[in-house]
């Protein structure tokens, strides 16, 4: 499809093209929790490919093994709406897209505005910014930062919002939050956004590693990590012990329950953990239960309540502010509806003044999510006290542009587009089930099960990604 039209013809969206990529993080417990065990870290895939060739636009929706081939099938029950629109149309207004994408009439039955089908709109319009940064030639924040304020405000829904943020008020914060940008930009490419890492917690880890993994944290100039807790307490004792034994008294130290609790027990819980000095306690029960969190946060001060990698949209959000809910607001690059509904929630969390840590690692997520925070501190909020971007140091080998970590902070990324784009390499590797491994995987699987398949020329057996 690529130069079949002429230059007069405006390009159009040619193909979506989606992928089914699925990483065998199990086998080491890697990303492990109270509440997922054994994830496979997954990405159901999107490329958008135009009639005008050279720039494409990249996005996902990051799941944790099976069901990725259902979220795949999600992306592409919205494919008739994405082809065919001019890119130039398009990428002037991703908000026209995210507008007819939430609000088709059949398929909104399956939300509204949440869960699988939400995660899908998000991975379009994600790919939608990912085309349009990459266009003008900037990394997706500044791209955002440069933006006209009022245009900004254009790309947000302020349907159910207005009772707590309406658009006059964004206007005004992203007007003050612009001043003194350019300052703050320079100062972004001179220092990075702090992170926080969570590569020593997994509940999975033996305390040995742990104890080793919490003192490179220290040593890599990390000032906070995260431990999973939740599903046995004298383990979550002895855990914490040796990870506050090992960062010393003055590191924060963040525990994460991934909504393993009821409100009492998440108090009672917390409390008994609470002479190891937590940061924050993360997901202490259910994502729905804004109350519950309001009452957590009332029976474990002063350890912070965290929440929003399970959020399933900007009027959630709204309620968690409004209930006073939370300490600490965790956006997800790619849970909601990609960039416009993140920009609803970062001028919402400005307007109460709490601050954003967003979540990240699963495969691709730290990619994508500091470009809205390194957006928030040149262009919103101006500050990155008490904010961290969670780091996690899984799978960036496989994105054509990885994060880079330098002295406990993310250098901001220079690529343009949203750092999205995986390499071709590893989709065919990790494609389910047809890429190399997954087909090897089955091969020696069958052999080793006796139905007389062999692996014997299954193409790729290690589990090392070719790249
Ligand atoms: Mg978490």
């Amino acid at each position: 499809m690529k130069g079949t039209e002429s230059s007069a013809t405006p390009a159009r969206i040619a193909a979506v093209d989606t992928y089914d990529i699925r990483f065998p993080t199990s086998r080491e417990l890697d990303g492990s929790d109270a509440m997922n065990p054994d994830p496979d870290y997954s990405a159901a895939y999107v490329v958008l490919r135009t009639t005008e060739g050279g720039h494409e636009g990249h996005g996902f929706a990051f799941t944790i093994g099976r069901g990725n081939d259902v979220q795949v099938a999600a992306i592409d029950a919205l494919r008739a709406y994405v082809v065919g629109r001019p890119v130039a149309e398009l990428c002037a207004d991703p908000g026209s897209l995210y507008h007819a994408l939430i609000g088709d009439s059949q398929l909104r039955w399956l939300g509204p505005e949440k869960g699988v089908m939400h995660m899908a709109i998000g991975a379009v319009v994600n790919a939608v910014w990912d085309l349009a940064a990459k266009r003008e030639g900037k990394p997706l924040w500044r791209f955002l930062a440069d933006a006209d304020p009022a245009w900004l405000v254009s790309q947000v829904d302020f349907r159910y919002l207005t009772d707590a943020l309406t658009p006059d008020e964004a206007l005004e914060l992203l007007r003050r939050g612009g001043r003194g940008a350019d300052d703050r930009a320079a100062e972004l490419l001179r220092r990075g956004y702090p992170a926080y890492t969570t590569s020593p917690g997994w509940l999975g880890y033996s305390d040995e590693k742990l104890t080793r993994l919490a003192e490179q944290a220290v040593a890599e100039g990390f000032t906070q990590i995260k431990l999973k807790v939740g599903a046995d307490l004298e383990d979550d004792i002895r855990r914490c012990r040796a990870a506050r034994e090992a960062v010393g008294p003055d590191f924060r130290m963040a525990l994460d329950a991934n909504q393993r609790w009821g409100v009492d027990e998440a108090v009672a819980w917390t409390r008994a953990l609470a002479e190891f000095d937590p940061y924050w306690i993360e997901e202490p029960t259910s994502p729905d239960d804004i109350l519950g969190h309001a009452a957590v946060r009332r029976g474990v001060h002063p350890v912070k309540v965290a929440t929003g990698e399970h959020v399933h949209n900007r009027v959630v959000f709204k309620q968690l502010l409004q209930a006073g809910a939370i300490d600490v607001l965790q956006l997800d690059s790619a849970r909601v509806a990609g960039v416009n509904e993140n920009l609803a929630v970062l001028l919402l969390a400005a307007k109460f003044g709490v601050p954003v840590c967003p979540h990240a690692g699963g495969v691709g997520l730290c990619e994508l999510v500091q470009h809205l925070s390194m957006f928030d501190y040149v262009a919103l909020t101006g500050t990155t006290e008490d904010r961290v971007i969670e780091y996690v140091d899984h799978l960036h080998q496989h994105f054509l542009d990885p994060v880079v970590i330098a002295d406990g902070h993310y250098r901001p990324p220079a690529a343009p587009g949203f750092s999205a784009a995986m390499k071709q390499a590893s989709i065919d590797t990790y494609t389910y089930p047809h890429g190399t491994f997954w087909a090897a995987d089955a091969a020696q699987a069958a052999a080793t099960a006796g139905t007389g398949t062999t692996a014997a020329g299954a193409p790729g057996q290690d589990t090392e990604v070719p790249v």
